[in-house]
C-alpha cells in the first residue's frame, strides 16, 4: 500500500461520529485515567512498557511518585476486570461521566473497518453494544477499536500513539496488506487536537523502549499538573530529546565505521553497515539508553538497525539482509580515509601504551610477555610527534638519571637535603 491510498479521518465512514472536544481545566490532578487500546497490534508495546524501569510504571499505578497523579490504567491485557465491567469506564469516558481527566494510549495501527464491514466483520474490536434501534436483549455488535479511538480521542487530555504501527502504520500497513491500516495521526487527521490542545504524541519503535514511553508520560503529566513546561516535540510529534539523534551517533560500533573496519558476517564485533545496518540515517536512541534496564539494544546484541522507528518502515528499508545503497559511498570513503587514520592511531596507541621510563630505558619490565621496544623509525616519528605536541610548552616527564632521585637520590637542580625530612621539620 502506498501513502496515496491511505484514507484519512476526513474520508472515514459516517458511522464514526466526529466528537465534540471536552475542555478540561488545567491544574493539579489527583487521579488520571489511562485508556489503552489496541488496533492491529502484537502487544509488543504492552510488554515493553511493562518492563520499563527508568521510570517504571509501578510507581505511577501505585500513586507513590511525588507530584504525579494516581494513574488508573484500563488495559485490555493487564486489567483484572473483564467484559462489561472492563468496558464501563470506556463508556463513562465517552458519555462524559467519568469525573476525572483521561489520556488515551493507542497501540497498533488503525485498520479500515469499512473493508471488514462489507462482509459483516471487523478487524479489531473491543466490547459489544446493542445495534442501533435494538432494545435490551436485542442484537448486538462488536465495537471496532477504531470507533473507540474516534469516540475517546477528542476528549482526552493527551492522545499518545505508542509503537511504529500506531505512529506510522508499521508492518500492518506494509505493501500488500488487506486492511488499509494506517497510523493514529493518519486516522485522526492534521487538525486533531486533544482536550488540552495537543496533536497526537508519537513514541515510535517496534517495539519502542518502554523507558521512552514512561519518561514521556511523566513529562506530559508534569505539564498537565502545571508543574513543568510542555515537553519538546519535533515536527512529527516525537519527543525531540529522545529521537533527535541517529542510532549511529550513539552506537558503540561507530568507531569501527570511522576507521573503515566492517563486519563480514553476524557475530563480528565491527560496524554492521555492510551487512545491512541503516543506523546512520535512523532516529533512535536504543544503543544510548539500552533496550531494558540500560542493557542491550540492537547493535549491542549484534543486530543491524532495520529502521523500525522510522515512518518509512518497513517498505523503504527492505530487504533487511541487503546493505543500504547509500552506505556504499560512505563506506568506500571510510575504507580509504579510515584505513590511514586507523594506522596512525595504532602508532599513537603504541606510544601511549608505554611509561615514559620504559622509553628512557628502552625496556618494558613486564613478566607477562616480551614487549618489543620501538623501532628506529618509530622513535623518529615519536620524537617529531612530541615536539609538535609540546610546541611552545614545557614537556613533562622524567629525564635520564632521574630514577635515582625516586629511590632516595637527589633530583637534578634540587638541594642535596631535599629528601631529608628532618630539615623541613626543623629538627
Ligand atoms: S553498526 Fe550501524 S549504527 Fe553502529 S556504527 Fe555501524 S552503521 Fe552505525
Ligand atoms: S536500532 Fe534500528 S532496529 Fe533497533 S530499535 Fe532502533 S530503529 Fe529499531
Amino acid at each position: 500500500m502506498t501513502t496515496a491510498t491511505i484514507e484519512t479521518r476526513a474520508s472515514a465512514p459516517a458511522t464514526l461520529p466526529k466528537e465534540k472536544p471536552e475542555r478540561l481545566p488545567l491544574g493539579p490532578l489527583k487521579t488520571i485515567h489511562v485508556f489503552w487500546m489496541a488496533g492491529m497490534s502484537c502487544d509488543g508495546c504492552t510488554i515493553t512498557v511493562a518492563g520499563a524501569t527508568n521510570p517504571g510504571i509501578e510507581g505511577l499505578l501505585n500513586g507513590t511518585v511525588p507530584a504525579m497523579p494516581k494513574v488508573l490504567l484500563h488495559h485490555p491485557v493487564l486489567s483484572v476486570e473483564a467484559g462489561a465491567e472492563f468496558m464501563a469506564s470506556f463508556k463513562k469516558a465517552h458519555d462524559g461521566t467519568l469525573g476525572d481527566p483521561y489520556v488515551v494510549v493507542f497501540e497498533g495501527s488503525v485498520p479500515d473497518e469499512r473493508i471488514a464491514a462489507r462482509t459483516g466483520g471487523y478487524w479489531s474490536a473491543m466490547g459489544s453494544e446493542l445495534m442501533p434501534g435494538e432494545a435490551e436483549g436485542g442484537e448486538t455488535r462488536m465495537v471496532p477499536t477504531a470507533e473507540w479511538l474516534s469516540r475517546l480521542a477528542p476528549g482526552a487530555a493527551a492522545m499518545i500513539a505508542i509503537g511504529t504501527c500506531a505512529t506510522w502504520g508499521g508492518i500492518p500497513s506494509a505493501e500488500g496488506n488487506p486492511t488499509n491500516a494506517m497510523s493514529v495521526m493518519d486516522f485522526l487527521g492534521k487538525d486533531f487536537r486533544s482536550a488540552f490542545g495537543l496533536p497526537v504524541i508519537n513514541i515510535p519503535g517496534c517495539a519502542p523502549q518502554g523507558d521512552n514511553f514512561t519518561e514521556t508520560v511523566f513529562a506530559i503529566l508534569l505539564f498537565l499538573q502545571g508543574l513543568g513546561p510542555l515537553p519538546a516535540f519535533d515536527e512529527l510529534g516525537r519527543p525531540s530529546w529522545l529521537y533527535g539523534e541517529t542510532v549511529h551517533r550513539g552506537c558503540t560500533r561507530a568507531g569501527y565505521y570511522e576507521e573503515g573496519v566492517f563486519a563480514k558476517e553476524y557475530g563480528d564485533p565491527e560496524c554492521l553497515v555492510e551487512i545491512g545496518c541503516w543506523g546512520p540515517v535512523v532516529n533512535c536512541n536504543i544503543v544510548k539508553r539500552g533496550a531494558i534496564n540500560h542493557m542491550g539494544g540492537c547493535m549491542e546484541a549484534g543486530g543491524v538497525c532495520i529502521a523500525c522507528t522510522m515512518p518509512g518502515f518497513p517498505d523503504k528499508f527492505s530487504p533487511f539482509y541487503k546493505a543500504p545503497p547509500g552506505g556504499i559511498i560512505s563506506t568506500t570513503m571510510s575504507h580509504g580515509v579510515g584505513g590511514v587514520i586507523r594506522r596512525l592511531r595504532r602508532l599513537s596507541n603504541r606510544h601511549a601504551s608505554r611509561e615514559h621510563r620504559w622509553d628512557v630505558n628502552n625496556d618494558v619490565p613486564s613478566g607477562w610477555a616480551h614487549v618489543p621496544g620501538s623501532s628506529m623509525g618509530l622513535k623518529v616519528m615519536e620524537l617529531f610527534y612530541q615536539k609538535w605536541q609540546h610546541w611552545g610548552a614545557r614537556q613533562p616527564g622524567r629525564r635520564k638519571g632521574e630514577e635515582a632521585w625516586l629511590w632516595g637520590g637527589t633530583r637534578p637542580g634540587q638541594p642535596s637535603d631535599y629528601n631529608d625530612h628532618s630539615v623541613s621539620e626543623g629538627k
